[in-house]
């Protein structure tokens, strides 16, 4: 195997498939620079940094390398008040604003080139009810830290697995994971928030349901600066159980009758059980997961369904979550990476006439990675919210990776087919969290025409000058 396909593996399972990097048994990539860093907390309400400060750079860091983004001030907030400063300043100098939380969007809606960014990284309290078991975390945490607190009390928040992924970008846009089948997204456990509005106004979603409902995945960076979430833990599942098959030089045919395999192996699973169809190359690595029983008839009878159908079958050990939490958590980043949604679906069908475009992609350019995760379960009948996507049973996500900057263009260029395939084939609902700015009609695509409308009318309540703002926020009713 060359040295540029070896890289090409490790990379393209590191990092928005980031899920999987040692579940599917390769070493995370070692970071290709500074690893994204967790600021301490502060003592001042804000820090206000300017592009020469020391500070600033790592406060500017995020996920995606790609992103030249370099905002004229980086507020770091370590209160509301420091919030309410930052928003202040802001409007005295007519900048915009955007808010970064654990500056992991896609496209770098957390930064902006000609404002001011309202960093709640420093934010970082968290604090559980034990009786209630409602956490109430800062804005500012990541995924990992709330892990680090909740399991040892033997409490658990279903999210996502990257280590570090903000819980609050993670919530305010939805936040699937393993567990989602189980128990619903993130935003579904979302209980209430508090925000610094667009006006510089505190607000505690209390006082208005219709925030909470927008704030349960339309909420990214729209209508003001989220600094504290109250959340519904649940309880730590007692056993992890995974899996993984591997098919190796896969042609069209045979994919696609790997895919259709898998998609019928999955109806039955459990709600207890997640499963990602992962391809990269010519190669599909399939991942199930459960905390439930491994001996449930629909586990017995997906893994059955997939040792028949490729090369190789593995089970890893049953541990506890504690354990197997951190199999999953990914590189530090940041990474050079172009991923997007490729849309939600009700099954093979949806997609079937994107699949030959789609495959040819991924089999000739290497880092490329096409994936699908069920959905579906609690999902389905989750919390009232801004999120539209219940309905459907699973997601795809395209991706790409590189080291080399030669690289880029081919692989994005490769991506837009992808989606163009996929917009072909009839797909048009999309992932708020997996945003692309080359999605023309996101608000639809995200939201859905009567939750954006809904959403407008909250723009226009909270922040009316639109002083918040990325590329694909909430506009004001016209
Ligand atoms: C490596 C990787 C792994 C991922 N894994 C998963 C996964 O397993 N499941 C999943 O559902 N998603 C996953 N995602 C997508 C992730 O949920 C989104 O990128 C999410 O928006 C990131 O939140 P953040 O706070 O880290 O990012 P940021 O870039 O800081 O923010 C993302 C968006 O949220 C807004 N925002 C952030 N903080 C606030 C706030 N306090 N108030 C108001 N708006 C705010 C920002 O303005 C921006 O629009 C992954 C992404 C990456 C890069």
């Amino acid at each position: 195997m060359s040295q540029t396909r070896r890289r090409f593996i490790r990379t393209s399972v590191s990092a928005g498939a980031a899920l999987f990097a040692k579940a599917l048994g390769v070493p995370p990539k070692r970071p290709a620079s500074t690893p994204t860093p967790e600021p301490p907390r502060q003592t001042e309400d804000v820090l206000f940094l300017r592009p020469d400060d020391s500070g600033y750079a790592a406060a500017r860091q995020v996920y995606n390398a790609g992103i030249l983004l370099r905002p004229n001030v980086i507020a770091s907030c370590a209160t509301e008040a420091g919030v309410q400063k930052a928003l202040e300043r802001a409007r005295t100098e007519n900048w915009p604003v955007a808010v970064k939380s654990g500056g992991h969007s896609f496209e770098g809606f957390s930064l902006n080139d000609d404002g001011l960014v309202v960093n709640v990284a420093p934010m970082r309290d968290l604090h559980l009810d034990p009786k209630s078991g409602l956490l109430t975390a800062g804005a500012g945490c990541r995924l990992r830290e709330v892990n680090q607190y909740l399991l040892p009390k033997g409490r658990f928040l279903p999210s996502g697995s990257c280590a570090t992924v903000g819980l609050a970008g993670l919530t305010l846009g939805g936040g699937y994971g393993m567990f989602a089948r189980k128990w619903g997204l993130t935003c579904d456990h979302l209980r209430s928030f508090r925000m610094v509005d667009g006006t510089g106004a505190i607000r505690d979603s209390a006082e208005d349901p219709e925030l909470l409902w927008a704030a349960r995945g339309g909420g990214n960076g729209h209508f003001g600066a989220v600094t504290q979430l109250t959340l519904q833990t649940r309880p730590v599942p007692r056993a992890f159980s995974s899996w993984k098959f591997r098919a190796y030089h896969l042609d069209e045919a045979r994919a696609t009758a790997l895919l259709a395999a898998w998609f019928e192996a999955t109806t039955a699973l459990p709600d207890d059980a997640f499963s990602a169809w992962i391809m990269n190359g010519s190669q599909v690595t399939v991942l199930l997961t459960t905390i439930g029983s491994s001996e449930d008839k629909g586990i017995v009878a997906f893994r059955r369904a997939l040792t028949a159908q490729t090369n190789k079958a593995t089970a890893a050990p049953v541990v506890p979550l504690t354990k197997s939490m951190p199999w999953y958590y990914g590189g530090p980043g940041p990474e050079y990476f172009k991923n997007t949604s490729a849309g939600f679906y009700r099954g093979m069908d949806d997609l079937r006439s994107a699949l030959p475009g789609i495959f040819f992609e991924v089999f000739t350019k290497p880092g490329l990675v096409f994936q699908i995760n069920t959905m579906g379960g609690a999902i389905t009948h989750g919390a009232d919210g801004a999120y539209p996507h219940r309905a459907w049973s699973y997601l795809g996500e395209a991706q790409a990776y590189w080291d080399n900057p030669f690289h880029a263009s081919a692989l994005r260029a490769a991506i837009g087919r992808i989606r163009d395939h996929i917009a072909k084939a009839g797909v048009t609902s999309h992932y708020a969290n997996y945003p692309d700015l080359a999605f023309t009609d996101w608000p639809t695509a995200y939201y859905g025409a009567e939750n954006y409308r809904r959403l407008q009318a909250l723009k226009k309540r909270y922040d009316p000058d639109d002083h918040i703002r990325h590329p694909q926020s909430v506009r004001l009713p016209s």
